[in-house]
């Protein structure tokens, strides 16, 4: 494994550790490590716990198909702001069909 590999698969798993469900829906179930930053390279060995985000694999899908839709490539420094945004959007879905009188 090289040392870039070792480092993500080391944030990856501390970050799974503390934050095991999904942001945007609360689901365990197949999470994914999301990359808000890239930050130091494609497999972003320089990124720090608060530069990933834990969404499950529908989720995850969801959001990178959104994202492409707006014409902007995968790893483009506008996926940071798109996520948070998109994350809020669908936290606010979810609870309207939880709390239908709100
Ligand atoms: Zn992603
Ligand atoms: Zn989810």
């Amino acid at each position: 494994m090289k040392p870039r590999d070792a480092a993500w698969f080391k944030l990856r798993r501390r970050h799974l550790a503390i934050y095991p469900e999904c942001r945007a829906c609360d689901s365990l179930a197949d999470p994914c490590v999301h990359h808000l930053t890239y930050r130091g390279g494609k497999r972003g060995e320089k990124e720090r716990p608060g530069d990933v985000m834990t969404l499950c694999r529908g989720c995850h899908d969801d959001l990178h198909r959104d994202f492409a839709q707006t014409g902007e490539a995968p790893r483009s420094k506008r996926l940071h702001h798109f996520t948070i945004e998109w994350v809020e959007t669908r936290q606010a879905q979810i609870a309207a069909i939880e709390n239908p009188a709100m």
